[in-house]
């Protein structure tokens, strides 16, 4: 089998990727370890930068987001039992996100993908770069119970944190940087309306909470834990009382509560590899580097990635513009580093790091307290949280 872009993840990098390579006229095949319907059942980002819009209306797969999304154009901040609502359109000169789930973008990409006939190959095990160095790489994989063959020009590494792409880079051609955080996120999901139309993050003295929501009829909320904690511990109850004593009074007195539909613990890290490519092989999303959720990024990261390599492969392909390749990981990186700036500064200042820790905890609301008093703070938050401009190759 041969493809210009051999796509190693369907994941939403991979399949933003290959659909917008595809209506450019670069042919890609997509090579993905799990089922259709595993990758469709991960209940992941929610949270949509206005870039990320604008890329998924460039793949042709806006219909239902903009039926479906939620526009947000603010959202709140609350600490020492108060709120601070963050402008986010009045600050950055109009613009917003949009709510739409992960699933939701990556079932809209997989049926778009499947319309025009690009292939995908589902369970396909044991995938293996090779030559990557060279002017033709290729993969292996397995595929029920025999060997084949990929051929490609170049390699596309969408296969996460856990994926083969990244390990199949020598050791003393990266270097990795990284942050665990002591704490994680215990998240549910629940056929309950959401309590405030826009995102709540809460600062308090038990540790963080987040409200959130994936549509008017169902709720996303989130509590820290401790990093060992066990998901079968958290009965519905336990969550609700925990979440509503982490809220503002005015808050918690609302809040609908209802059997969960979906319950787990997700660990906070912060990761970058660099450099973001190697030979023929260009990492991106989460391959490339991880981001605590609290600032929303992680998926929008992934897009702006997919920017880069589409546009660069554009390139490539119709201007013969190759030696644009070279700079693909240092203009990733540029934005990426930033948006792991922006997600610490969120969890270093909206979590519980430690108890009994009253410097800490009052650096913290001196820190949101200059921050949502000034507008040059405010703006600083709003124009992160809605994304920093994606920058151009050349
Ligand atoms: C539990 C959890 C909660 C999250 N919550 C948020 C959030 O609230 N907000 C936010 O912004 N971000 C969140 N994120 C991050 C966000 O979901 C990711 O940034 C996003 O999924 C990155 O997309 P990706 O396509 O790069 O990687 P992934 O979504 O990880 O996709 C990678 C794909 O590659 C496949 N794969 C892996 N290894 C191989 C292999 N060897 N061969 C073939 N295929 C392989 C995987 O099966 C997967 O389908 C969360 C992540 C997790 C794990």
């Amino acid at each position: 089998m041969k493809t210009q872009v051999a796509i190693i993840g369907a994941g939403p990098s991979g399949l933003l990727l290959g659909q917008l390579l595809h209506r450019r006229g670069i042919d890609n095949v997509i090579l993905e370890r799990r089922s259709g319907e595993y990758v469709l059942s991960r209940i992941r980002a929610g949270v949509l930068e206005q870039g990320m819009v604008d890329l998924l209306r460039e793949a042709g797969v806006d219909r239902r987001m903009d039926e479906e999304g939620i526009p947000h154009d603010g959202f709140e901040l609350a600490f020492d039992n108060r709120r601070v609502r963050v402008d986010l359109e009045g600050l950055t000169g109009g613009k917003t996100v949009m709510v739409y789930g992960q699933t939701e973008v990556t079932r809209d990409l997989m049926e778009a993908r499947e319309a025009v006939g690009a292939t995908t190959i589902y369970e396909a095990e044991n995938v293996q770069p090779h030559d990557l160095d060279t002017d033709h790489p290729y993969l292996t994989f397995e595929k029920d119970g025999e060997i084949c063959r990929l051929d490609c020009d170049y390699v596309a590494g969408c296969d996460g944190y856990h994926g083969v792409a990244r390990r199949s880079i020598p050791e003393d051609r990266i270097k990795t940087f990284e942050r665990v955080y002591p704490f994680g996120w215990l998240g549910i999901l629940s056929d309950t309306p959401p309590v405030s139309d826009e995102l709540i993050y809460a600062n308090h003295e038990r540790g963080f909470a987040l409200c959130s929501m994936r549509s008017k009829t169902r709720s996303r909320y989130y509590v820290q834990v401790p990093e060992d904690e066990k998901v079968e511990d958290w009965s519905d109850e336990r969550f609700w009382d925990e979440l509503k004593a982490r809220l503002p009074d005015d808050v918690a007195g609302k809040l609908v509560t209802g059997p969960s539909i979906e319950k787990s613990i997700a660990p906070l890290r912060s990761f970058v590899a660099e450099p973001m490519q190697y030979g023929r092989l260009f990492l991106v999303g989460d391959a490339a580097h991880i981001v605590p959720p609290t600032g929303a990024k992680g998926l929008n990261l992934a897009a702006s990635d997919v920017n880069t390599l589409y546009r660069l492969m554009v390139k490539v392909y119709q201007e013969g513009r190759t030696d644009l390749i070279a700079r693909y990981s240092e203009v990733c990186l540029r934005r990426v580093w930033k948006a792991e700036r922006f997600s610490w500064w969120m969890t270093t200042n909206l979590h519980k790091f430690s108890d009994g820790e009253d410097f800490e905890r009052r650096i913290q609301q001196a820190e949101l307290d200059y921050y949502t008093s000034s507008q040059a703070g405010l703006t600083t938050i709003a124009e992160n949280y809605v994304g920093l401009p994606y920058e151009s190759l050349d």
